[in-house]
């Protein structure tokens, strides 16, 4: 099963990608967390990204894009894939298909955790004092909002029409969220 986990920042994708990782043995395809790799490795896409990422901006679709077809075509993840983060652009998401026809794969569930703005500063800037984020500070947060209602937006009115599309409280308990998606994959 390939699964989307769909939401503005602070949604608990990660969260709930984490969950899916261990109830179905798949794996999480961050995009966050491989671009964080790339900084901290410092590569050179690592130097390319670091401004946009730390101002809240997007890494272009391309150099996302190329890090996705590796993970796409590798045969032990195939159909065990839980997109955490990705697509973000209309352009990320056409890709998606294309790869994923290419490869002989789908989507099976789109799960789009819908929380409000207010609840999403409240819940960065705690992590930012958990997980040290640089990008979970109060203006970076506010722009990395700005960019998903922007961009990203259009991606999610993309997806709802798809029948395998469903919209959960995002501002529900983690566990309750986490029975929701059970009981629509199980
Ligand atoms: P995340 O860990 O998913 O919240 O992503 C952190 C940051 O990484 C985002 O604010 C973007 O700067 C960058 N990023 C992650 N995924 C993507 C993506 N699919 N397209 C463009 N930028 C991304």
């Amino acid at each position: 099963m390939n699964i989307i986990i769909f939401g503005p920042p602070g949604a608990g994708k990660g969260t709930q990608s984490k969950f899916l990782v261990e109830k179905l043995k798949s794996f999480q395809v961050s995009t966050g967390d491989m671009l964080r790799d790339e900084i901290n490795n410092d590569t050179e896409i690592g130097k390319k990204i670091i401004t946009n990422m730390n101002e809240g901006k997007f890494v272009d679709d391309e150099i996302v894009n190329n890090l996705l077809k590796n993970i796409i075509f590798d045969l032990k993840k195939k159909n065990k894939l839980i997109f955490d983060g990705y697509p973000r652009t209309i352009n990320q998401a056409k890709n998606l298909e294309i790869l994923l026809k290419k490869s002989n794969q789908k989507i099976d569930h789109i799960f789009f955790l819908n929380v409000n703005k207010d609840a999403i500063i409240k819940r960065l800037e705690k992590r930012k004092i958990l997980e040290k984020r640089s990008d979970d500070e109060k203006n970076t947060i506010l722009k990395r909002y700005d960019t998903y209602m922007e961009i990203t937006k259009p991606v999610l009115d993309y997806y709802s029409k798809n029948k395998n599309f469903h919209e959960l409280d995002g501002s529900m308990e983690i566990g309750n969220i986490s029975q929701k998606i059970e009981e629509i994959v199980s």
